[in-house]
């Protein structure tokens, strides 16, 4: 088992629409991109040693490691996340890289806690992996994060999106057409109140599902009946989000771009109005690219207050924009030698 060199590579992911559906049991559409974080090195010894291209200090974990979240440097919580819910028979030397852009919202967290945990070994089913690693996410963050961006970087498949269905945790891939443009634009604004402000937008929708019942497959004049304002704006976005869901995985599959981009505009109104994630910047952005001739979409993508764009294009109309990304395959794991 030692001595073995071993590369584990796991992709970031773009959600092209349905956020803040899938901790309420809900449907969403991402994909896994081009941009990934790969891991390199050995199996061995009784400590995991990892050094990354992105930060000056190294990361070293001790197998036995009881609070990832007292761990430093910071980044080293995630490994830390991996170490304390997998509990790995050896540690690991090595280091990281990534092409994803780390802390934009293309889950470059995810891609990280999926290597690793790949990297060291793990062993099982993709949903159990999954699982693991958004476990590992909240240990080492604190926030309460939903299951999306494992599922996606475990179980992404070149050329197709992903229709993830949260209530039963499957999911169903759908071709891309060819003649799509899918880039994805950083607004400038870091995610500052990302973590506090989630918890709380997840805490109204809890307090809705105890409400109304669950949000899925329901008319969206039942949010209607919710006597707080609040919480009746909070219920509509998720009741929209996943009809909408549904409606642009239909249209996706006919081909139909114009509709699927209206939906994903839709989508953006309804995260900026009902479920107040948006921010100014990220609504001009937004118009921004949609003025733009041949652009057919766009919408806030993750948590939203900060972070990240996704936008659908005929070929050529986003050109000089952000990161043109390409639906890629997940997460791998090659063994050699030893
Ligand atoms: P996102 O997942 O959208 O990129 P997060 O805030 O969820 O943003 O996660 C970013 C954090 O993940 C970074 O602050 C860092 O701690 C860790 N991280 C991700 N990728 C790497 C990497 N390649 N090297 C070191 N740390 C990383
Ligand atoms: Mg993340």
């Amino acid at each position: 088992m030692s001595g073995q060199r071993v590369r584990a590579r796991a992709p970031g992911r773009v959600n092209l629409i349905g956020d803040h559906t899938d901790y309420a049991g809900g449907l969403a559409v991402p994909m896994a991109i081009d941009l990934e974080t790969v891991v390199t090195g050995t199996r061995g010894g009784g400590r995991v040693h990892l050094r990354s291209a992105n930060e000056p200090l190294p990361a070293d974990v001790p197998l036995e490691v009881a609070d990832p979240v007292a761990v430093d440097p910071p980044w080293a919580r995630y490994l830390a996340g991996v170490v304390a819910e997998m509990r790995p028979p050896l540690g690991f030397t090595g280091e990281v890289s990534s092409t994803v852009p780390v802390g934009s919202g293309l889950s470059s967290s995810a891609a990280l806690e999926v290597s690793v945990a790949l990297a060291l070994g793990y062993e099982g089913d993709p949903l159990g992996l999954a699982r693991l690693c958004q476990r590992a996410e909240q240990r080492a963050s604190g926030v309460p994060s939903g299951i999306m961006d494992q599922l996606t970087s475990i179980l992404g498949r070149a050329g197709h999106a992903l229709v993830i269905d949260f209530a039963t945790l499957t999911v169903t891939e759908i071709g891309l057409p060819p003649d799509i443009e899918i880039v994805v634009v950083h607004s400038g604004q870091p995610r500052a109140l990302a973590g506090s402000a989630y918890a709380d937008r997840r805490r109204d929708v809890e307090r809705a599902i105890a409400e109304l019942g669950p949000l899925r497959d329901r008319p969206a004049s039942d949010a209607d009946t919710l006597t707080d304002p609040v919480l009746r704006r909070r219920a509509r976005h998720v009741i929209g989000e996943n009809a909408r869901v549904l409606d642009f995985a239909g249209a996706l599959a006919r081909g139909e771009l114009r509709e699927a981009g209206a939906l994903m505009v839709e989508s953006h109104r309804s995260l900026r109005d009902d479920f107040e994630v948006s921010t100014p910047v990220l609504d001009e952005l937004v118009a921004r690219l949609l003025a733009a001739p041949g652009v057919l979409g766009a919408r806030l993508t993750g948590a939203g207050f900060g972070g990240c764009v996704v936008a659908l294009g005929e070929p050529g109309a986003l050109a000089g924009e952000g990161w043109h990304v390409h639906a890629s395959d997940g997460a791998t794991v090659t063994v050699e030698g030893g």
